[in-house]
C-alpha cells in the first residue's frame, strides 16, 4: 500500500488506524482514519465523517454550536445561550458560572461546580 504524505505537516506519512472521536467532550466512539506518524493529525473520509455525524445526532450532539449576538440588559451587556446548549450543559435561570476570558477574542463560561 502506497504511504501518503501528511497534507498538514507534510512531513510525515499517514497510517491507517481506529482512532476515538469525541464531540463536545462525549466521545463518539472509534472511527478509521488516516493518522499522521510525526504530527499526529487525523483525518477522517467521507464515510468516517458520514458515521461520525450519524454518532453525533443520535447523542443528541448535533447542532449545539451556534452564533449568538450580544444584547444589552441594564448597564452590563448578555449572551443568550441557546436552549440546545442549555440543555445539554443542564443550565437554567439562577445557575452561576464562571468566565474566563482566555484572549481579547475568546470567552470560556464554566458550570460552578455548586
Ligand atoms: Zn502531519
Amino acid at each position: 500500500m502506497k504511504k501518503e504524505k501528511c497534507y498538514m505537516c507534510e512531513k510525515g506519512t499517514l497510517e491507517n488506524k481506529k482512532v476515538d472521536f469525541s464531540l463536545h467532550g462525549v466521545v463518539l466512539g472509534k472511527f478509521s482514519a488516516q493518522v499522521c506518524d510525526s504530527c499526529g493529525e487525523k483525518f477522517f473520509d467521507e464515510t468516517s465523517s458520514d458515521l461520525i455525524d450519524k454518532a453525533a445526532k443520535e447523542k443528541g450532539l448535533w447542532g449545539l454550536e451556534a452564533d449568538t449576538k450580544i444584547t444589552k440588559t441594564g448597564s452590563s451587556i448578555a449572551v443568550t445561550i441557546s436552549k440546545q446548549i442549555a440543555n445539554f450543559m443542564q443550565l437554567q435561570k439562577g445557575k452561576r458560572v464562571h468566565l474566563h476570558p482566555e484572549n481579547k477574542n475568546k470567552l470560556i463560561i464554566e458550570v460552578a461546580s455548586s
